[in-house]
This record gives structure tokens, C-alpha cells and sequence, in this order.
């Protein structure tokens, strides 16, 4: 009953109306399996993984959907003896040299493809959307605005808002009413709000001896917030509740993923450079009292194992007189950084939020800053911010689009 390789027979039954499926093991390691539907390729899976991921009750658990094989006792030298297929049930059986046995449906299978392609597609539909890079002259064809009531009330708003927000790295609301409890009811809604030293809830407005360079009225150059942060906050909501009438209180915001494609293509070295070093942020203070001393070590780009962007660090502020680089290095370091820098603020796009709008961007990916204003009594500038966490935010996502049956 455990042939080498099995087909079924099909007797009489017309070939379209039988969902044929073959298997073989291949070099003793692999186990190639054939759905025998014209245009699908034959799958391979390493036995190792198969055996790893065996979906029988003692290895592993249905409702906690978690492995709970023996790693303790695993055999990492463990083959595939004997396939059988099960063409009615869509099922591949297998009996292994460790004496277990496991059966596998066709659509897990398929759905685990070790094809390059669809291991692609299921990183962009259930891991995270593709970002989308853009320079500031395309802002206003890329950022969208959604109903702030519509997005607390409707599954549908708020998932697209999550969407575009995880694409672009910027959205906007509008309507929101203007009260003081926007941004937490915002963050309730997709799950809570990441709490900083500054809080849960800030108030952005002009303060006399402020702590934070952010709460004056002078031009708020190009950042992003708390660098100085290991575990830094993703996402910034800012609701604006009053705007000034002066001239300035302009947000500026710049897509730092662009300007580093652009250094990597036109700057190489410069490129290298601020994608290795790491610099010194830090941040010295109290804030209610409490004194506090951050730091955190990292490069202005930060890159994952296959060179994607995972978050930029960039404030003049906070970056520490401390700089932990190699002596040589710190020349061509500061005319990248320089560089870098030189080419976010000729990209900055410039706009100003409206008392309703709650401005919503990716504080690992965007730059943000703010032009000067006016302030005085009957001119000021009132904006409330919170900070959610990407880990809250794609969870909250990959779970609508089940609700909602989406896909990106
Ligand atoms: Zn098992």
C-alpha cells in the first residue's frame, strides 16, 4: 500500500471531472508532488520541513494552531520511506524512517509553495503590503483621505485606511471631531496606544522652557521621532485641533525610502556608508518629574537580511556629541549624512492639516518637520499626537482581510 510512487487508477470517470495527483520522492530528501490539473507545476518540498510540520494530533495543536512535536527528540536526518496519494481526498500520505506517519492536504500544500513567485505573493498578502515609494511632488496623488467616522465605524474604511497607511507610509482622516480623546479612540479602534516617555497622549503646542524642541514655535527641521529608541513607536497620529492663521505651522513630510533608492543609485558609496554606521541618538530629560537618559545605537538606514529598508533615524537634536565611529570613517560619513539630508529637504512636500484632520505616517519610513509659526494667544497652534506600533497594526490588518476576504 506505500508504493514508491502511487497514481490512481481512473477507471471509467471522464479526465476533467477527476482532481488527479501524483508524488515521488526525489533524491531520498524531497518529496515532489503533481496535482494533475493542466498549468499547475509540480510542487517540491523539502521531507525535513514536511516532517517538521506534520499536522497530526501529537505533533501538532488545532486550536492554538501551534507546533507541538518533540524538538528535543527530532531527527534532522529524517526521510521519507513511503508516499501514498489520496486523489478523492486531495491528500498526500507519508510514512517516515522515524516511524510516524503524516497526511497532508492538497490546498496546505499548495498554499506552502517553496516556489520563489508565491512565496512572494504570500509575503505581500499576508506578511505586509509591498511599500510603495514616492517623491514629494507625488503627494497629493498618493495620499488618501478617509472619514474619520466611517473608519470607527465601518471594518471596510478602517481596513483600507491601515492599507494605504502600511503602502505609502501616510494617510489622513477628515472629520474628526475636536475633542482632546480623537487620537485614543483612533488607536482603541486599531488596538492601543504605544506609550513613550512623553506618554501616551502628547500635546504638540508652543510651551515656555519646553523639555522636547518640538513643543516651540520655531521651524521643526526634518526628523523622525524618538530615534533614540530600541523599540521605536511606528506610527504617528496627529490631530490637529486648532491651526494657526500665520503664515507658517506647515507640515513637511518626505518619503526617506525614496531619497535612499535615489542615494543608492546616485550615491553608491554615500548609500554604504549611512547603511552601516551606527551613530549615537540619545535623549536627556525629565518629563513629569521623571529624569530619563536614552540611547540607542543604529545607522540613519537600517536594512534587513535581503537589503530592505526597515527604518530610517534621522534628528539633529538627538543625535549624541558621542560618536562611537571609526576615526576614518567620520569625514565621508558626515558628506553622506550631509548629502542625505541636502536632498530630503529639497524633496520636503509642504502642507497644512486642517482643525478635524488627523494626519497619520510612518515613523520608521517618513520625515517629518513643521514650518515656524506665529504663536500668541489668539493665534496658536493646538495638536494632539499618539503613536501606535506596526506589530499592533499588521496583526489588526491580516485579520480584517480574513473578516473581509481581501486580498492586496
Ligand atoms: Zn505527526
Amino acid at each position: 500500500m506505500w508504493p514508491q510512487r502511487v497514481q490512481r487508477a481512473l477507471g471509467q470517470v471522464a479526465p476533467s471531472l477527476v482532481r488527479r495527483l501524483s508524488a515521488r520522492i526525489v533524491d531520498e530528501l524531497y518529496i515532489e508532488v503533481k496535482p494533475r490539473e493542466a498549468a499547475k507545476p509540480a510542487l517540491t518540498f523539502p521531507g525535513i520541513w514536511l516532517r517538521d510540520n506534520c499536522r497530526c494530533a501529537s505533533c501538532f495543536h488545532e486550536s492554538s494552531q501551534s507546533r507541538r512535536l518533540d524538538w528535543d527528540n527530532f531527527d534532522a536526518s529524517v526521510r521519507p520511506l513511503a508516499l501514498h496519494v489520496d486523489a478523492n481526498s486531495q491528500q498526500l500520505h507519508v510514512r517516515w524512517s522515524d516511524a510516524h506517519e503524516s497526511s497532508y492536504k492538497l490546498d496546505w500544500l499548495q498554499r506552502r509553495s517553496f516556489a520563489g513567485d508565491k512565496q512572494q505573493e504570500y509575503l505581500n498578502e499576508f506578511y505586509r503590503p509591498r511599500p510603495s515609494h514616492w517623491a514629494g511632488k507625488q503627494f497629493d496623488s498618493i495620499a488618501q483621505r478617509f472619514h474619520y467616522d466611517q473608519v470607527m465605524s465601518e471594518d471596510a474604511a478602517l481596513q483600507q485606511w491601515l492599507q494605504a497607511l502600511a503602502i505609502y507610509g501616510v494617510a489622513l482622516l477628515s472629520g474628526a471631531p475636536l475633542d482632546e480623546g480623537v487620537v485614543r479612540r483612533l488607536a482603541e479602534r486599531v488596538g492601543f496606544i504605544r506609550r513613550t516617555t512623553y506618554g501616551e497622549e502628547f500635546i504638540v503646542q508652543a510651551k515656555p522652557g519646553a523639555q522636547n524642541y518640538a513643543y516651540l514655535s520655531l521651524p521643526l527641521p526634518l526628523h523622525t521621532d524618538l530615534p533614540y529608541y530600541e523599540y521605536k513607536p511606528s506610527v504617528n497620529i496627529l490631530h490637529c485641533v486648532v491651526q494657526t492663521k500665520s503664515q507658517g505651522g506647515s507640515n513637511l513630510l518626505v518619503d526617506a525610502f525614496h531619497i535612499a533608492d535615489r542615494l543608492k543609485r546616485e550615491h553608491p558609496a554615500d548609500f554604504e556608508l549611512l547603511s552601516s554606521i551606527d551613530v549615537d541618538w540619545n535623549d536627556i530629560g525629565s518629563e513629569d518629574g521623571r529624569e530619563f537618559h536614552n540611547i540607542w545605537r543604529a545607522p540613519v538606514i537600517c536594512l534587513d537580511a535581503s537589503g530592505e529598508y526597515t527604518r530610517i533615524n534621522h534628528s539633529v537634536p538627538q543625535r549624541d556629541s558621542h560618536f562611537n565611529a571609526p576615526l576614518e570613517k567620520v569625514l565621508p560619513w558626515y558628506k553622506a549624512y550631509a548629502r542625505f539630508v541636502s536632498m530630503a529637504q529639497k524633496d520636503a512636500h509642504s502642507f497644512k492639516t486642517q482643525p478635524g484632520d488627523v494626519l497619520t505616517f510612518n515613523n520608521l519610513r517618513l520625515l517629518h518637520g513643521r514650518t515656524g509659526y506665529d504663536d500668541s494667544e489668539d493665534n496658536s497652534r493646538y495638536i494632539v499626537g499618539a503613536y501606535l506600533d506596526w506589530d499592533i497594526i499588521y496583526s489588526r490588518l491580516r485579520v480584517l482581510k480574513k473578516r473581509l476576504n481581501v486580498a492586496n
